[in-house]
């Protein structure tokens, strides 16, 4: 095999045009072209050959200093692969030429995206959530309570005394929070029903049917540690920004606040549709249980009030079907009012029954038939609840998770935040 190249003699920058040859033991002999005189050997491992890159030309180093410029780079290789088998010397240039460089490449850079989504996203999310301005923050809460008095709540009808009794019950927890500048109102559920829910300003909203359904005011109390919870942490503006984080950067960055509020414009719609993430929720949970714990409440009222309210919304619908096949008694008004237009499409419909059942079945129904529900729902085996039924139920469901977290008597070392 014979190389064709230029010689360098390391001492002078003169060049003169070579062959190299090799024999079968793996000596390279450098033979000057214009006159065939033999100017050096050397053995293969004693040579330095640089990576090859491209079809750039590549050098051979000799032991004595001198150099050999080539561009016969297929002779070279097949030099390198019979005598000095090593990934070395081809490297470079395989991870320049061949497939896997490629697909290495895109591996990288979709890893490199999920970090992005999975840990850049929420950090630069929870950046913006606490350094948007106070007006931002203002601004989205009173648009999203206007939107909820439009769309589904009502005026409240509790009675002034409950109310002040409520708040009193509150103060602790409120003024243990001042800063978060918690404020409560009251509005009839309508047809998000018994729910609760914090918006990002610090004004934290109780349904008259969650207060009904509470059999005492420590029950009401831990729902609002954790909704505190939701509002300390900022959770509902990280779900927003989360959506959007982009657009948001670039309104943070160019100081546009009104663009900025303008995002977010599908709060309202956060708090009727999506939850929290699991995360959010444990956050909101941990916010819950330090306060009971720190202010000696027992940590089963939390999860006694869901157990109430998933009962409720079961049986309502339990009874409800029910009671579009034999009729009932006391729920004459309700049909009669859901009843009234017999045509239109089954599917709506039916979904608006139920909702209407949800709604009007209170507490003190439910449990008056009780026994009739336990049977219905043991016949029925598996939970029948769908996307459908709203209310503080669907946005916080019983996890085992959580029932076991509340369950447990108060803890002897503090839940890290
Ligand atoms: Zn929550």
């Amino acid at each position: 095999m014979v190389l064709q190249g230029i010689w360098f003699d390391g001492k002078t920058s003169a060049s003169q045009p070579v062959e190299l040859r090799m024999n079968e033991v793996g000596t390279i002999s450098v033979i000057r072209v214009s006159d065939q005189t033999l100017l050096t050997t050397a053995s293969i491992t004693n040579i330095d050959v640089k990576s090859r890159v491209g079809n750039t030309p590549r050098y051979i180093y000799f032991p004595d200093g001198e150099k050999c410029e080539t561009r016969d780079h297929a002779v070279v290789d097949r030099w390198l692969k019979q005598y000095r088998p090593s990934i070395k010397h081809s490297l470079a240039h395989s991870l320049e030429s061949h497939s896997y460089f490629v697909a290495l490449t895109l591996v990288l850079v979709i890893a490199f995206s999920w970090v992005t989504v999975v840990y850049g996203l929420p950090a630069a999310s929870r950046y913006i959530a606490y350094h948007l301005p106070e007006k931002v923050m203002d601004r989205a809460a009173t648009e999203t309570l206007q939107f909820l008095d439009k769309v589904h709540l009502k005026p409240t009808s509790l009675d002034e005394e409950t109310r002040a009794r409520i708040l009193k019950h509150f103060a602790p927890a409120i003024a243990q929070n001042s800063d978060l500048r918690i404020k409560i109102i009251f509005r009839g559920g309508g047809d998000i029903g018994a729910n609760a829910f914090a918006l990002p300003d610090g004004t934290v909203l109780f349904t008259d049917e969650i207060v009904h359904l509470a059999k005492n005011d420590d029950e009401l109390l831990s729902v609002l540690a954790h909704e505190i919870g939701h509002v300390k942490y900022r959770h509902s503006l990280r779900s927003v920004i989360q959506g959007s984080v982009i657009s948001f950067a670039v309104a943070m960055v160019t100081g546009d606040v009104s663009a900025a509020s303008n995002l977010l414009a599908s709060l309202p719609v956060v708090f009727t549709t999506l939850s929290y993430s699991r995360d959010f929720e444990r956050e909101a949970d941990n916010n819950s249980l330090l306060f009971l714990d720190a202010n000696h409440i027992e940590r089963h009222y939390f999860v006694d009030l869901m157990e109430r309210l998933s009962y409720q919304v079961e049986c309502s619908l339990l009874l409800g079907d029910k009671g579009d096949n034999s009729s009932s008694d006391s729920s004459t008004n309700e049909s009669a009012g859901s009843s009234s237009s017999e045509s239109g499409s089954v599917d709506k419909k039916e979904a608006v029954d139920k909702k209407e059942v949800v709604d009007k079945k209170g507490w003190q129904y439910v449990e008056a038939h009780r026994e009739e529900c336990d049977k219905l729902m043991a016949s029925r085996g598996d939970s029948i609840f769908d996307s459908k039924v709203l209310g503080y139920f669907s946005s916080h469901p019983q996890t085992k998770e959580r029932t076991a977290k509340f369950k447990q008597p108060s803890a002897p070392t503090p839940v890290s935040p």
